[in-house]
């Protein structure tokens, strides 16, 4: 193995690693005799937001926690008692040292942000009022609850909200503390692209005291490169030690990290290079037709939220990205697809077996994964299934765990996999890309396209990540509307007129990285953002 992955190389591509030179120095802290060691710690910078970019199971709750001043770092001595003294040794003449001393003297007040939301309600009882109001330290809650649409929810238990909304709250009554240092792990699952950007601007405009100092874990790029100043690059073998680089420009980083080599550190920490397309993907010849549906509509309720669609046609072995607002009516869509839920108008009198991961994935049972899985596919354990499924989505190792134990990339990942590995017609995964890391996302993204090219597979792909979208769809169905009023979903469109349609009604633009043609999105009302505008061309180069 090349000492990323203990497995079987998920690139179909080994090089040959030597061990990166840090790891011949001590760590900052290790759990034990051959358990996880972290090396290196961000530097948290007040008046500044600093990312981390890097997979889950690094160290970065380690890091945060010694951050923190919950813990000290043993820097590798784990039978000695630890002590901020020899901590404060370590770092003397470094950017860490004035942040070390704070947290020595016990200076250091911290908010953060857990990655996964959804467990909230199991810790706390009561409505959403009762949570927030209890974190608004700064008077700034209502600020929060306006921008970030939480008012419907204010009464609500929180047993009863959906994750996007759980996520903003969540935001809200972290953003709201006074607090000296910010957490946030993870900020843009289950949140529409809308949301993503409004969740970023609170998150700069609190940085932007100079007394404040945040720190994001987020593995949606377009995003975290339109949040963070600075950026912290973390490698190494999840579960098995973790690298923390020295700080890179957030562009640097997030180039290098894409091309698979750090520089500074002189380190490849992925065989290939992710690249993406500078101008719309041609248009492939299309083949088949596997569906071609009328015009629909759909309401709830007495009208509530109604759904009007374009007819249109879905072809065989195309990837079909779904993009727009939460609330809108893509799943209501899905579900019609299904044929688990009637239009009102239209018809839609094929019968098409559908497989679809839900947004929400409840798959908690006393139950372990390889059971779960071969429950589903006779193709289960076969060599073919593995080189398909299994082993791009990482799942050898965690085939004898139970269901009810997996973290929220993990059951993403199996949800994923469970998907692919029924017998239908049609594929639909509604956000894919939700608490997986970059790296997976990419791993993820090759095993869909894989899958739909080699078995003439239809998949429908919703999602909000914008770089997970432009590697795996063919065409775009693009949905506007008002959100919980009225949706609309236009015809399946080629690649550039949909983002060009999504990205209008969103007003955001995106430019290309000189270096490596990777999108980003533009500073509102700048000279490009604005030429773009008027010229109509919101994502691919003209
Ligand atoms: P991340 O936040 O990047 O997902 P963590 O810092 O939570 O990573 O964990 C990194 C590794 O350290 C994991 O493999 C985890 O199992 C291990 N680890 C975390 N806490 C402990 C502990 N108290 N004792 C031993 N190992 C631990
Ligand atoms: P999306 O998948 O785009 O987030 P959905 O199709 O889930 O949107 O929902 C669109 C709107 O319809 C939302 O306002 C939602 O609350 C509402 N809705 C969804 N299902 C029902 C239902 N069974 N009864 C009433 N309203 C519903």
């Amino acid at each position: 193995t090349c000492g990323i992955c203990v497995e079987k190389c998920p690139f179909d591509a080994i090089e040959i690693i030597n061990l990166p030179s840090e790891l011949q120095d001590d760590p900052v802290h290790r759990y034990g005799e051959n358990a996880f060691a972290l090396y290196g710690l961000p530097i948290p910078e007040s008046g500044s937001v600093t990312g981390i970019l890097g997979p889950n199971g690094i160290g970065k709750t380690t890091a945060v926690r010694a951050l923190a001043g919950e813990m000290i770092p043993n820097l590798g001595d784990y039978g000695e008692e630890a002590s901020w003294e020899a901590v404060l040794d370590r770092f003397r003449g470094t950017e860490l040292q004035n942040y070390v001393e704070r947290v020595r003297g016990e200076k250091v007040t911290i908010a953060r942000k857990p990655q996964y939301v959804d467990q909230i309600p199991k810790q706390f009882d009561g409505v959403t009022r009762d949570l927030l109001d209890s974190t608004d330290e700064r008077g700034a809650l209502d600020d929060y609850v306006e921008r970030l649409g939480i008012a419907p929810v204010m009464d609500q238990p929180l047993d009863t909200l959906s994750g996007g909304e759980l996520q903003r709250v969540a935001l809200a009554a972290t953003l709201a503390r006074d607090r000296d240092f910010y957490f946030l792990d993870e900020i843009s699952p289950y949140l529409d692209i809308g949301q993503r950007v409004t969740a970023a601007r609170l998150i700069q405009e609190l940085a932007e005291d100079e007394d404040r100092a945040v720190l994001v874990v987020e593995h949606d790029l377009a995003i975290l490169d339109l949040l963070a100043d600075t950026l912290h690059v973390a490698y190494g073998e999840p579960g098995a030690y973790g690298v923390i680089t020295d700080p890179k420009s957030v562009r640097n980083g997030i180039n290098e990290y894409l091309k698979g080599y750090l520089s500074n550190e002189n380190m490849r920490i992925r065989p290939n290079e992710i690249t993406f397309h500078e101008h719309a993907p041609r248009e492939t010849s299309k083949g088949k037709a596997l569906i071609d549906y009328p015009a629909l509509s759909k309401s709830y309720g007495d009208g509530e939220f109604s759904l009007d669609v374009e007819g249109g046609t879905i072809y065989q072995s195309e990837v079909l990205g779904i993009v727009g607002p939460n609330g809108i009516g893509k799943s209501t869509l899905a579900k019609m697809f299904a044929g688990s839920l009637d239009p009102d108008e239209g018809e839609l009198d094929y019968h098409l077996d559908i497989a679809y991961k839900p947004q929400y994935i409840e798959i908690d049972q006393p139950m372990r994964v390889d059971a779960f899985l071969s429950s589903i596919t006779d193709d289960f354990g076969t060599s073919y299934w593995k080189t398909e499924v299994a082993n791009p989505l990482q799942l050898e190792r965690i085939m004898e765990r139970n269901l009810d134990d997996l973290s929220g990339g993990e059951r993403q990942r199996v949800a994923i996999a469970a998907c692919l590995s029924e017998d239908a017609d049609l594929y639909v995964m509604d956000e894919p890309s939700a608490h997986l890391d970059v790296e997976q996302r990419v791993q993820a993204t090759t095993a869909i396209r894989r899958y739909a090219e080699n078995h003439d597979a239809t998949v429908m792909v919703i999602d909000h990540d914008i770089y997970m979208i432009d590697l795996l769809a063919d065409r775009l169905m693009v949905f506007d509307g008002e959100p919980a009023q009225h949706g609309h979903a236009a015809e399946p469109q080629e690649m550039r007129a949909g983002m060009n349609d999504f990205l209008a009604d969103l007003d955001i633009t995106f430019r290309r990285d000189e270096r490596t043609q990777r999108p980003r999105i533009n500073k509102p009302g700048s000279q490009l953002d604005s030429k773009q505008k008027r010229e109509g061309e919101y994502y691919y180069a003209p």
